[in-house]
């Protein structure tokens, strides 16, 4: 066996005993997936995986970053470039590239992704190397062949409950209709996230806004036309199953202008001649107008903030966005907050969650807010802080001060589709291993210990996200 049944829990005996006894009780609680990148046209087709490196290789931006950190360039990998020439590469070849530099993921969380998918669902329980490559892509090519393999068996098949993705306001959500038209039971909702509205930087805006217009039948030449539009969309969101919106800032910045000057200032950027100060304090304008739209809908409402998108500019103009090559970068919270939490903050009919890249703010700005403001949620460790010692960082700078309900449980996150039930996995024992250590010193009493981490796996999770 490649994995070990007591992986990631305490090595001395006695806390590990009761991580183990609290893990028994969440180990087979069903997945709940409140935020991720999942595409829904899996499960509205529900067509075979084409093979095993366009299923577990070439969408997972974790696992090429770090291959091309090593000199392994994209275009070896079969990663498409923008002018659309995918390079003709042999997805064995590809396969094989990924095996040889297996050695390169040691003490990362994607070797833990890879080696539970590895075993539990393919049953392949020798580490992965170049030795067994071929034979190792041979089983998993098979295997993708099967019914069990379709998007729809693998939802069920890891036990998921409910599973949402991540459109644009202007998506016509048509896969999510077949889903929900095909009588099939599973529960794949939609979540709104309106950047590409929103970021007057970010690609084809002007022409975003347009479409807007158009779908909806709003003047978005002028400022109440596009607020209204976007409640509209907002709307049809929440009656496709949408229970929550999510943002992508390049900071946490907030602004809550009078409606004069807001209305100036769409006008500057709808004009196509902003400066990047006012397309900041534009998107700080429309995180307090979201805000305010989530106290009417009820929308929970998410910000994922600190991301420098697209830093490899060569890289960036040749493959585009989504390859690896974002960077955190330092996130103010406090004084970037005020002016929405000023306004809603108190509004006990807003959740708004929060995350972050940038660590150090969890016990010096997070936990002080969500452990205060009734409308603050923090939200699990994001993206590069998804891993082990991100989580137990996150569980001892954030539970002091922000104890353990004023945050939301797991989110997987992933576009990664067969690391999903790994990466719950890995969420469940380190949680269980902070709560054992927390029992072992006399903090926290055992009976307590087992409702919390009850809460931990399901029960925040669907009150956070309202599933
Ligand atoms: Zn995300």
């Amino acid at each position: 066996m490649i994995l070990d049944e007591n992986r990631l829990f305490p090595a001395d005996s006695e806390t590990r005993s009761v991580a183990v006894k609290l893990y028994e009780t969440v180990r087979d609680l069903p997945i709940i997936s409140p935020h991720g990148h999942t595409d829904p046209r899996w499960f509205a087709e529900n067509e075979a995986f084409a093979n095993p490196a366009a299923l577990l290789i070439q969408p997972d931006h974790y696992i090429f970053r770090m291959l091309y950190s090593q000199g392994i360039s994209l275009e070896s990998l079969g990663i498409p470039s923008l002018d659309g020439v995918a390079a003709s590469v042999d997805p064995k070849e590809v396969w094989r590239i990924f095996a040889k530099n297996y050695y390169l993921f040691r003490g990362t969380p994607t070797r833990l992704w890879l080696d539970y998918s590895l075993e539990n669902q393919f049953g392949l329980t020798k580490r992965l190397s170049s030795e067994n490559a071929d034979e190792y892509y041979e089983v998993i090519a098979k295997k993708l062949q099967t019914p069990e393999f379709r998007p729809r068996a693998l939802y069920e098949q890891f036990n998921i409950e409910v599973l949402s993705t991540t459109d644009s306001p202007i998506d016509t959500l048509e896969y999510h209709k077949a889903i929900r038209e095909s009588g099939w039971r599973g529960r794949v909702l939609p979540t709104f996230r309106p950047d590409s509205l929103i970021d007057a930087d970010h690609t084809g805006f002007l022409d975003n806004i347009q479409k807007l217009g158009q779908i909806t039948g709003e003047d978005v030449g002028t400022w109440q036309g596009y607020l209204n539009a976007l409640r509209n969309r907002r709307a049809f969101f929440k009656s496709m199953g949408a229970t929550a919106t999510d943002q992508g800032h390049p900071t946490a910045m907030t602004a809550d202008l009078d409606p004069h000057a807001a209305s100036a200032l769409y006008g500057r950027i709808l004009s196509g001649r902003s400066v990047p100060e006012e397309q900041e304090l534009f998107r700080a304008q429309m995180l307090t107008e979201m805000a305010g739209m989530s106290v009417e809908d009820g929308l929970t409402m998410q910000l994922h903030p600190g991301s420098v998108r697209n830093h490899n500019r060569q890289l960036y103009e040749k493959f585009g966005r989504d390859k690896g090559a974002d960077i955190p970068s330092p996130t103010e919270y406090v004084r970037a907050l005020q002016p929405l939490l000023n306004r809603y903050g108190n509004d006990q009919r807003l959740t708004f969650i929060l995350f972050t890249l940038d660590e150090t703010t969890f016990s010096r700005e997070l936990a002080p807010l969500a452990g205060h403001y009734p409308a603050l949620k923090l939200g699990p460790p994001w993206w590069f802080h998804d891993s082990p010692e991100g989580m137990m960082r996150f569980r001892e700078q954030a539970t002091e001060t922000a104890g353990f309900y004023n945050t939301v449980g797991f989110n997987d996150d992933t576009r990664a589709l067969l690391s999903i039930p790994s990466r719950h996995d890995v969420a469940r024992r380190i949680d269980c291993a902070f709560l054992a250590r927390l029992v072992a010193e006399h903090r926290l009493d055992e009976d307590e210990a087992f409702e919390v981490i009850q809460d931990l796996t399901v029960n925040l999770v669907r009150k956070a996200y309202k599933l």
